[in-house]
């Protein structure tokens, strides 16, 4: 890291520690968004921090650039993946194909710190995919958008929206894929406010509804079908060397979030003492947690995952600097680190409360709230069984690859 890029880090430290820490009991508590923090974020420029210095961004590296979404997720994980899937989405826009609006939209990003959303789920509350996503059908100039998708997080701080559809080509023909890129106040467009997970309460990641938007057809991206099976059929949505910020940017959230409860079960056990109410009656004494052998074994299991993570992930991080000697030998490091890191914040999550028990599973302990961040960290990205798969297929010499945090 260049010694800009240092105190860009230690800059975004400072907020995360301090106001956004102080801010994450109340946000969590109302599901609001973390506005204030992400104003913060944007007076520094960390929204358009990946994009190149020749759009107007900040040109950061991936270490910074994971270096920051760490120390943000430390003091609040909804901010670090409402900020990630922006950047998710700005790094998948900046690898398309130039068009005017990718274009107009990227440079909103770097030059103002302008956010992005992109609701690609099926809606909060709805477990049918066929009911879910959006649909255009042509009008002249322009391409009329109707339909709903979810888990846009970012939404209440976006300028943007991205949206995938198919476009209706007529009975007997395969639809057309399309992708828009709308302004979240453009008429026809609502954003729904229904975001109500038990963790990540903060992200925003509200349904988004269209009926009957409309996308001059100069300002989108129209993909015909036959087109997108060849793009399909060659994997082009797989994770490359050069395109793997974003997804990266998770396993920092992880990372982030699993330091947090590592230091609030070690300052925990330093407090906690004894058992329960009734005092020590005729058993051996009771002391302090950290004194119990137990509890020593429980917290060295959850340093062991979270340096052995932290390592795992600085070692791909420093091998990204030159191309791997294949792309299945970056595909194969990818998904080890993907599983490590995945597995050391189910490991840390389950450690913390395996050591602390009931009086730190309240209301009033941060460490209730980071616990079930990082299990919607956990589920919002990959699957561990299929990382694994994964990897013994690729041991075996067959083709694997490794798509974005949404899966296959
Ligand atoms: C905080 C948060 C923010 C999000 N933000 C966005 C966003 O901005 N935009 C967006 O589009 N989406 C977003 N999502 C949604 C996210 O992309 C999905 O949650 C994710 O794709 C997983 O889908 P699912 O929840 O339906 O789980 P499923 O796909 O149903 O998976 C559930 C579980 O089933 C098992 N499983 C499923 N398939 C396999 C398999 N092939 N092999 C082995 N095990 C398997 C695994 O245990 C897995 O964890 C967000 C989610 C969260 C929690």
């Amino acid at each position: 890291m260049e010694q800009w890029e240092t105190e860009l880090v230690e800059k975004v430290r400072a907020l995360a520690h301090g106001p956004f820490a102080d801010r994450a009991a109340r946000i969590d508590r109302e599901g609001s968004f973390p506005a204030e923090n992400v104003a913060e974020l944007k007076a520094l420029g960390i929204p358009g921090m990946a994009l190149p210095r020749s759009l107007g961004g900040l040109g950061v590296s991936v270490e910074t650039q994971l270096r920051v979404t760490e120390e943000i997720a430390y003091g609040d994980g909804s901010t670090a993946v409402a900020l990630n899937m922006h950047i998710l989405i700005a790094d998948f826009l900046s690898f398309l194909p130039p068009f005017p609006r990718r274009n107009a939209v990227l440079e909103d990003v770097a030059r103002n710190s302008a956010l992005i959303c992109g609701p690609g789920s099926v809606p909060t509350g709805e477990l049918d995919s066929r009911r879910a996503g959006y649909r255009m059908r042509e009008d002249g100039d322009h391409l009329i958008v109707d339909g709903r998708a979810g888990f846009a997080s970012m939404s209440e701080g976006a300028t943007y929206v991205m949206i995938g559809a198919t476009v209706d080509r007529g009975e007997g023909n395969e639809a057309d894929v399309a992708l828009a890129l709308p302004r979240t106040s453009d008429a026809g467009l609502r954003i729904l406010n229904n975001w109500d997970a038990m963790g990540m309460r903060g992200t925003a990641s509200h349904d988004i509804v269209c009926e009957g938007l409309v996308v001059p057809k100069s300002e989108a991206l129209v993909i015909p079908a036959a087109l997108m099976k060849v793009l399909a059929q060659g994997q082009v949505g797989g994770l490359t060397q050069d395109r793997a910020r974003g997804a990266l940017g998770i396993l920092a959230i992880w990372l982030g979030l699993a330091q947090a409860a590592f230091d609030l079960t070690v300052a925990y056990v330093r407090e906690r003492h004894g058992y329960l109410a009734t005092p020590d009656v005729g058993g051996a004494p009771v002391g302090f947690r950290a004194e119990e052998p137990w509890a020593q074994l429980g917290l060295g299991a959850m340093e062991h995952w979270l340096e052995t993570g932290r390592a795992v992930l600085g070692d791909l991080v420093r091998r990204l600097d030159r191309p791997f000697p294949s792309p299945q030998q970056f595909t194969r490091a990818m998904v080890r680190t993907v599983y490590h890191l995945r597995r050391m914040g189910e490991e840390v999550a389950m450690g913390s409360m395996r050591v602390c028990g009931a009086h730190a599973y309240v209301r009033s302990r941060p460490l209730e709230r980071v616990f079930r961040d990082l299990m919607g960290g956990n589920v919002m990205a990959w699957k561990t069984d299929q990382l694994l798969q994964t990897l013994g297929q690729g041991a075996l010499g067959m083709p694997i690859s490794i798509v974005g945090p949404a899966g296959t």
